[in-house]
């Protein structure tokens, strides 16, 4: 099989590419390092085997792979051994992969042992991180060329060293990976060759995260910088510059989101235009009822006895649709759906829906069915356990409700490590249901521990604030209105708020709150 070598982007996971996203849904197995964001490992499958690679001090637990010199020969060891095993692998790099990111090595060990490979190219740290910093790595009038250099480098006139008065000599922008250990000499070579010492210089700390820093100064203050790694140093007249994006209200927080992926989307979009960085962790999914749906497939089989089938929900929809051949199998009966997601979901499976209330609620759709005709009848297929309101209000219309039980849904999620230890240095947790707080509190990290549950607990609508409340959830914050920008106000109100959420330095060192 095919060995993927995929570039992670800088930091930010929105920032990996489509295809790179693509890739990791499909894998058997993703070998990291240890700049990838861990939520971007959340995209893989369930069951999929993750390995870390990163470099880590010898001996810290997790390290799969040994520190020092052979490390990169173990890799490629170990990306042969599973290149040839018949399994999809991505090898997944920080920034692009081979931008000094020895994915060039990588490719040779695959190809020397007759593995085939792939690569898909990354966003660079290199211009994304000055970009992010407000600074165009060429600028008209100021910077015509931009060269990228390690300044990983022992002895300069060494093959491979870095020529760094002919770099000085050259202008432009000079951007500087890994030189954070050596930025005081990078800083002395540069001046001795010629360039003035008070050349502006940016240096981005983790560049397109939430954790974002930059230090502006000058070749000559270069050394006194008090950042870390990872960090780039651009040198030249842009680093000057500040064109940065205006901060958004949740710059900064890390927000737990909860809701099955395909329910997520606005929510998430709303979170990351407001700043926040975005952990999916789905912690309700709908599954078959518990009889494996032989009681709805009955209730198909008997669709057109009824006036009405009525649907408060897609996954009903879904699942009962999976039983009809076709649109014929309705015989006379019409369709009734809450609202528009039900409806769209009719839709997939070539239905049209023939009534969708004005007011998309149980309360809306027993009101638009009215009083029933003699013997009227409804089939109503739903979540198993749920109150429902829309059998007993069609009862009181005199409609004849039989309900069964389409799906039921399944509570708790089992995040793979390293999501698992961003959740718990996470801010804030989203929860739009009942059902969701239950199964966040029935999830369990690989270790088999409950969750940690963030400082700040944010809920879609009351009935949901209530369930979290009787969790032992104190004061959780409500949306104003359920949508998702009415939420984000909400939760940027209470961050805003003295004593709320906890200050970078204390960051994961909460109690569990359940
Ligand atoms: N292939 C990667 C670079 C790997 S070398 C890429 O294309 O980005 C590792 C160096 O990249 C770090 O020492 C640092 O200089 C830089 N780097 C990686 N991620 C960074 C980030 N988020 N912010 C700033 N610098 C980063």
């Amino acid at each position: 099989m095919t060995v993927y070598l995929v570039g992670a982007g800088p930091g930010d996971p929105g920032l990996c590419t489509r295809r790179g996203a693509a890739l990791l849904r499909e894998a058997d197995v993703v070998v990291y390092d240890r700049l990838v964001d861990r939520s971007l490992l959340a995209l893989a499958k369930p069951g999929a085997e993750l390995i870390d690679v990163g470099k880590r001090p010898a001996g810290t637990a997790g390290a799969s792979v040994p520190t020092g010199a052979d490390r990169q020969a173990e890799i490629n060891r170990l990306l042969v051994e599973l290149g040839s095993s018949g399994r999809t692998v991505v090898r997944l790099k920080g920034g692009d992969p081979f931008l000094f990111g020895r994915g060039g090595e990588e490719v040779e060990a695959l190809r020397a042992a007759g593995v085939s490979w792939s690569v898909v190219p990354g966003v660079t740290s290199a211009f994304a991180a000055p970009a992010m910093a407000g600074i165009p790595v060429t600028h008209r009038g100021w910077s015509t060329s931009v060269t990228v250099v390690t300044g990983h480098v022992g002895d300069p006139t060494a093959p491979g060293g870095v020529d760094w008065a002919s770099l000085a000599r050259a202008g432009g922008t000079l951007v500087v990976l890994m030189g954070m250990a050596t930025r005081r000499d990078i800083a002395e070579e540069l001046v001795a060759a010629g360039r003035p010492a008070d050349t502006p210089v940016a240096v981005v700390e983790w560049g397109t995260t939430p954790w974002q820093r930059t230090v502006r100064t000058t070749l000559a203050q270069l050394a006194t910088v008090d950042l870390g790694s990872p960090a780039v140093i651009v040198v030249g007249p842009v680093a000057a510059l500040e064109l940065p994006p205006a901060l958004g209200a949740l710059a900064g927080v890390t927000v737990v989101v909860t809701r099955p992926r395909d329910q997520s989307a606005s929510l998430r979009r709303a979170l990351a235009a407001a700043g926040a960085r975005v952990l999916e962790l789905p912690t309700i999914e709908p599954g078959p009822p518990e009889d494996g749906g032989s009681a709805l497939a009955a209730a198909a089989a008997r669709a057109r006895d009824y006036d009405w089938i009525a649907f408060t929900s897609a996954n009903a929809v879904h699942r009962f649709a999976a039983h009809l051949r076709d649109g014929r199998d309705l015989g006379r009966a019409r369709l009734a759906v809450i609202g528009p997601a039900s409806a769209d979901a009719l839709a997939q499976h070539g239905l049209v829906a023939d009534l969708v209330p004005t007011r998309a609620s149980a309360e809306g759709l027993v009101e638009a069915l009215g009083t029933a005709p003699d013997g009227g009848r409804v089939l109503f297929p739903r979540a198993a356990g749920a109150r429902e309101v829309l059998a007993e209000g069609l009862r009181g219309g005199g409609w004849v409700v039989d309900e069964v039980v389409a799906y039921r849904t399944l509570e708790g999620a089992c995040p793979p490590a390293p999501l698992a230890d961003e959740v718990a240095r996470a801010e804030v947790v989203v929860f739009a249901s009942p059902s969701a707080v239950r199964g966040f509190l029935a999830s369990r990290d690989d270790r088999g521990q409950p969750l940690r549950v963030p400082p700040v607990v944010a809920c879609i609508g009351e009935v949901t604030a209530a369930a979290a409340r009787r969790a032992g959830m104190t004061s959780p914050v409500v949306a104003a209105s359920p949508t998702p920008e009415s939420l984000v106000a909400a939760i940027a109100h209470r961050l805003g708020e003295p004593s709320a959420g906890c200050p970078p330095a204390e960051r994961g060192s909460g109690d569990p709150a359940s």
